[in-house]
């Protein structure tokens, strides 16, 4: 979602558009790299000095409700995005690196799986755990 669509999305919704609630969408559209709440924080915390932690975490639950982004849990750790896109993460269980993989074969089949079972998921997070590169030896 663009930053157009997202004040496009507030103002349906009878949402207040605030300068702190686009910073935080932004800060998530610039870190691809599934960032935990604290990092954002760190990002918004540059431009609004007086911006408190408690603030930028219910802007990230706001956006969560509407369908913006997404959290995910690695390690116990909260993390955020805004790949709505189904995908895999491919995790590092040692460094956390986390990789999205995207392939219309694994959806298609998920998808398949899910109406067979006649399950409508109202989330779902795939997760493969394997050592990275740098971590392998
Ligand atoms: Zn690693
Ligand atoms: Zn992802």
């Amino acid at each position: 979602m663009s930053k157009q669509s997202l004040k496009v999305l507030f103002k349906k919704k009878g949402i207040k558009i605030t300068p702190q609630r686009i910073a935080v969408f932004e800060a998530l559209l610039n870190n691809q790299n599934h960032p935990r709440a604290e990092d954002i924080f760190e990002i918004v915390e540059k431009r609004f000095e007086n911006i408190s932690k408690s603030t930028v975490y219910q802007i990230l639950h706001l956006l969560e409700e509407l369908g913006i982004i997404t959290r995910i849990e690695i390690d116990g750790v909260q993390r955020y995005e805004n790949q709505l896109e189904f995908h895999i993460h491919i995790i590092c269980p040692k460094c956390n690196e986390i990789e999205d993989l995207f392939s219309n074969k694994i959806k298609e089949f998920w998808d398949l799986t899910m109406e067979e079972l006649k399950i409508h998921p109202i989330n779902q997070e795939i997760k493969v755990y394997r050592y990275c590169k740098k971590c392998k030896n």
